[in-house]
Formats: C-alpha cells, sequence, structure tokens
C-alpha cells in the first residue's frame, strides 16, 4: 500500500471569530470563511482525514505546505509507517509542529478507517469517558455574569469549571487591549465569585493565557490557593522557563504547562526536569496523535499529569487511550454566557464531544477519528484550495 494523493478538500462555514490587532481573537460579525480538511488517500483505495471538529485552533496546512514539505516526503509510502514518517517529518526543518500534527492525524485516520478500528483501540483503549469542565470564552463581563455562568454549567452537569478572564481585554472600558497591563485584581474577583457562587464541590481552575508578570502570578496564585482552585495554567509568557521555575516552587497550587511553548516532547521533557511545571499540558497540533502519545508517557514516567488543551476528536482519541490518573479533564467549550454546551458544525453528523447529564464526555469508538463528515454540506459549499 502506497500514498498516492494528500490533497486539502475546501468549503465555507459562518463564523464570527477574528483577530484584534494585538494577535488575540474576539468576535465580529458573522462571515463566511474558508475551511480545509487534508486528505490522504491510497493505491489501493484507503483514505484518511484530518479534521478536529473543534473550530479555531487547529493548525491548517497550506496548499504550498501541502505541494513543497508534504508530498515529497509522503507521495510513495507506506501510511502505517506513521513512526517513521513522523522522524522524517519531525527532522526537516520546513515542517512545523502544527503541519506534522495534522498529517500525523489523516494518517492514523487511514489506519483506523482501514481496520475499522478507532485510533484509541490502535492506541489501546483505556476507557469511554472522560470529565469535562466547561471552559469559558474569555472577556465575558462583570464577575457577576462568570458566577452565574457556572452555575448554569453546573446545573447542565458539569463537574468542573475553567475561568478565561480577562485577557487582551480592558474590563474598564469593556474593549480589546493590548494584554499588558494585565487585570490580575479584577480577574480574582472573578474568581472569587465563581467560587463563592457555585460552592465547594465543584473543581475551578485559572488560564490567564500569559498575560501576567512574575510578581502578578505570585499574587494570583496565592489567592487561587485560598478560593480552593484546582490548577493554575499558563500564566506568564512561555519564553519564560526560569520564572516558571520560581513560579512553582513558590506555589502551592499545581502550575499547569506549557501550552504554547514549541518544541512538542522535546521542550516539555525539559520544563518537566527544570521543575517549571507541576501539570504537564499539550494537544495534537504539538507533532499529532504520535507527538502526544509520547509526551503523555514522558509526563507518565515522571508521575505527572497532563492536561489536554482543547478538544477535537484527535485530543478525545487519546483521552480514550489515556488512564484518568494521568489525564483527568476534556476541555469543553469555549463558552459564552449564554452556552453550556459546546455547538457541532455543520459538516459534521456529530460533535466530537457529546456528553452526558453527569459532566463527562463521552469518548467516540468509531473508525479512525470517529469523525463522520456531512459530505452533503462539504459538497455544497465547496471552494476551490
Ligand atoms: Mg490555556
Amino acid at each position: 500500500m502506497k500514498i498516492t494523493e494528500i490533497e486539502q478538500i475546501t468549503f465555507t462555514v459562518t463564523t464570527s471569530g477574528r483577530r484584534t490587532k494585538w494577535g488575540y481573537g474576539e468576535l465580529g460579525p458573522e462571515r463566511e470563511a474558508p475551511h480545509s480538511i487534508t486528505r490522504i488517500a491510497t493505491d489501493d483505495g484507503q483514505e484518511g482525514y484530518a479534521e478536529q471538529g473543534w473550530p479555531g485552533y487547529f493548525y491548517t496546512p497550506r496548499r504550498d505546505e501541502i505541494d513543497d514539505l508534504v508530498k515529497p516526503i509522503l507521495i510513495g509510502e507506506d501510511p502505517l509507517d506513521r513512526e517513521r514518517l513522523w522522524q522524517l517529518m519531525s527532522r526537516h526543518y520546513g515542517f512545523t509542529e502544527g503541519l506534522i500534527g495534522n498529517i500525523d492525524c489523516a494518517l492514523w485516520d487511514l489506519a483506523g478507517r482501514m481496520t475499522g478500528l478507532s485510533v484509541s483501540r490502535l492506541l489501546g483503549r483505556a476507557r469511554g469517558k472522560v470529565k469535562a469542565y466547561a471552559s469559558t470564552a474569555p472577556n465575558l463581563g462583570t464577575p457577576e455574569q462568570y458566577a452565574q455562568h457556572a452555575l448554569d454549567c453546573k446545573a447542565a452537569g458539569y463537574k468542573a469549571y475553567k475561568v478565561h478572564a480577562n485577557i487582551f481585554w480592558d474590563p474598564t472600558k469593556q474593549e480589546a487591549a493590548p494584554g499588558r497591563p494585565a487585570y490580575p485584581k479584577e480577574d480574582v474577583d472573578i474568581c472569587r465569585a465563581v467560587r463563592e457562587t457555585v460552592g465547594d464541590d465543584m473543581a475551578l481552575m485559572l488560564d490567564p493565557w500569559g498575560i501576567y508578570t512574575l510578581d502578578e502570578s505570585i499574587w494570583v496564585g496565592h489567592r487561587l490557593e485560598e478560593l480552593d482552585y484546582t490548577f493554575f495554567e499558563h500564566p506568564m509568557h512561555e519564553r519564560l522557563v526560569e520564572p516558571y521555575r520560581k513560579l512553582c516552587s513558590e506555589l502551592q497550587i499545581p502550575v499547569c504547562g506549557p501550552e504554547l511553548a514549541p518544541g512538542g516532547v522535546f521542550s516539555r521533557a525539559e520544563w518537566a526536569l527544570q521543575h517549571a511545571t507541576d501539570i504537564g499540558r499539550t494537544d495534537i497540533n504539538f507533532g499529532g496523535i504520535t507527538g502526544v502519545r509520547k509526551t503523555v508517557d514522558m509526563y507518565e514516567a515522571l508521575g505527572m499529569k497532563c492536561e489536554i488543551h482543547v478538544g477535537g476528536f484527535a485530543n478525545a482519541q487519546i483521552l480514550a487511550a489515556t488512564d484518568a490518573d494521568i489525564c483527568e479533564y476534556f476541555e469543553r467549550g469555549l463558552l459564552r454566557l449564554d452556552e453550556v454546551h459546546t455547538s457541532t458544525p455543520p459538516y459534521l453528523k456529530a460533535p466530537c464531544d457529546p456528553m452526558d447529564g453527569d459532566g463527562n464526555v463521552l469518548l467516540w469508538d468509531g473508525p479512525g477519528l470517529s469523525c463522520e463528515l456531512d459530505w452533503d454540506y462539504i459538497n455544497d459549499h465547496r471552494v476551490a484550495a
């Protein structure tokens, strides 16, 4: 079996997300935007698709990357040689971790569709459900509005709730801002209102998305300890390894990260050995299923948890193939004030993260990534790549 085709299937979807001039996302007017799914096919009719069902985050290759980087390495190769192909892509300086992640997921999907097994079965299935935390969108409003939203999520079954507070946002003017200054006091006011409203029996987390200084992180971390928060995620920019080491030594609350630092399993191993993180973090944007599996196993060997960043079909399959003592939660969101559940993109027949009434995401066990594409929608909205 040899890979003969690699292509992008491109179609339009309605989106309201856009970037501010400071690089952070915000809501804008609804518009039609292109969305692409990578397809890999073989000479004997096997196919794999890279689609995560979690819009707005995962890397989508450009057409020139497919033509100039991916095809020269993969065309003619056996798609089941995932580890060998991962090593080839990882050693090639033209490949980003996101690009490797996208291609690797399509290769795993192909192997699963070919065998009729889910990716988690190919990896070794560990469980059929995982605890979810409701993950808020940032910049939702007042402490009272966050507290009411947390209460709504609790009523919907969630046992855990993660606050994204004021991120690249000025809460006094209620408008997008450069990220510095940050607003740690206002963020803690939100965290306190949430804790006081939901009570003691809900796990709570804060993610400031890298905008605090070390002093601000230490101050906020101690307030979160007083409020019995579960972890403190990604408080500073992740180019700052030594400040993270100091933060971890200063705080009792576990610090979770790095989330966005480049380097995949290799940089995460260094952060762990530096004691610059207490709970690890990664997702399939960092080397795909192959890369995340290596990372999770590395953390397990060091006696550390690894919280998987964001939802999506591939991350769900990794969670289905890992023990709850290592990867505890599924990140479900990002939820706005009027939402307690995620919405399903129109080109999918089912969401990546169906939920039971008891705060768990049910983990699919269908072929490959368990992603069922709605070809009627895709073909009706198809555009040139
Ligand atoms: Mg985060």
